[in-house]
C-alpha cells in the first residue's frame, strides 16, 4: 500500500475519532450536524444536473436526447450519468477530496452520489479511471476508486481496479482545450495483459469529474476495442467543456 495512502488513512482515522468525541460538524459551512458529514442545507446546494445529454451529460437549457456535438459525433462510449455539475459549492468538496487527503469529504461525495440514484443502467462491473503509478504514489489513493467502492457495495455490483492501467504520465488536463486533452490522452492507457479474457459485455467506467470526456473515451475505446459491448461513463460531476 502506498505510504501517502497510509498517511491518509491515519488523517481520516483521526478525524473519525475526534468526530467520536466531539460534537460532527458540515465539512462545508462547519454547522454542528446530527452525525453526518453535510448538513441538510449545504447538501440542498449541491448543482444538480437533471437536464442533460444522455450521451455526455452537457447539461442542457431544454430537455432533449442528445446534444449538438453528440448528433454531430457521438462519444465511443454508449450513455452516460453525471448526476452533478461541477460547480459551487461541490467543487470545493472535491478538491478537499482530491489534494487535501480529504477521504471524509469523498465519503460525503459517494453518499451524495447514491442518493441521486438510482443509476440509469446495470452494468455487470465498475471500472474506475486508472491514476498513473507515480501520482498515485503521490496521492496517496485514486480518487475514482474511492468513489467507486461505496457505490459498488451499495448497488451490489461488482468492481474492478485491475482492468486498466494509466502506463504514460499525462499533463494535468485543466489547462488544455478538448483538442489538445485528446491528443494528451492518446495511448495513455492500456488492458493489463492477463484481463482481457472474461471481461463482462456492460461495463461502467467511473471518475470523478468529467470535462471533455478525452480521458472515458480513450478508456471506452480500449475497452471495446477488447471485445466490450456497451460502456456506459459515470462520473461525479460535469464540468462545462471548453470544445
Ligand atoms: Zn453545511
Ligand atoms: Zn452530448
Amino acid at each position: 500500500m502506498a505510504v501517502n495512502r497510509i498517511r491518509a488513512l491515519l488523517v481520516d482515522g483521526a478525524r473519525r475519532l475526534e468526530r467520536l468525541l466531539l460534537p460532527s460538524r458540515c465539512l462545508l459551512c462547519a454547522a454542528p450536524g446530527g452525525g453526518d458529514d453535510l448538513c441538510a442545507a449545504c447538501a440542498a446546494e449541491l448543482p444538480r444536473n437533471p437536464v442533460c445529454c444522455t450521451r455526455c451529460a452537457e447539461p442542457l437549457a431544454q430537455p432533449a436526447a442528445l446534444c449538438g456535438a453528440c448528433q454531430r459525433e457521438p462519444p465511443p462510449w454508449d450513455t452516460a450519468w453525471v448526476p452533478f455539475r461541477y460547480e459551487w459549492p461541490l467543487d470545493r468538496l472535491e478538491s478537499r477530496f482530491k489534494f487535501a487527503a480529504g477521504l471524509a469529504a469523498g465519503r460525503v461525495l459517494a453518499a451524495q452520489w447514491l442518493a441521486a440514484g438510482p443509476p440509469p443502467s446495470r452494468p455487470d462491473l465498475i471500472v474506475p479511471v486508472p491514476l498513473h503509478r507515480g501520482r498515485l504514489r503521490r496521492r496517496g489513493y485514486n480518487q475514482a476508486l474511492e468513489l467507486a467502492r461505496p457505490l459498488a457495495s451499495a448497488l451490489g455490483i461488482p468492481l474492478r481496479h485491475d482492468v486498466l492501467e494509466r502506463v504514460r504520465v499525462t499533463n494535468q488536463q485543466t489547462e488544455l482545450d478538448a483538442k489538445r486533452r485528446r491528443a494528451n490522452v492518446r495511448g495513455a492507457f492500456r488492458l493489463r495483459p492477463l484481463r482481457a479474457a472474461g471481461l463482462p459485455l456492460h461495463i461502467a467506467l467511473l471518475d470523478d469529474v468529467m470535462t471533455t470526456g478525452a480521458t472515458l473515451a480513450e478508456c471506452a475505446r480500449v475497452l471495446k476495442r477488447a471485445g466490450v459491448a456497451r460502456v456506459d461513463v459515470w462520473a461525479l460531476a460535469r464540468a462545462p467543456a471548453r470544445r
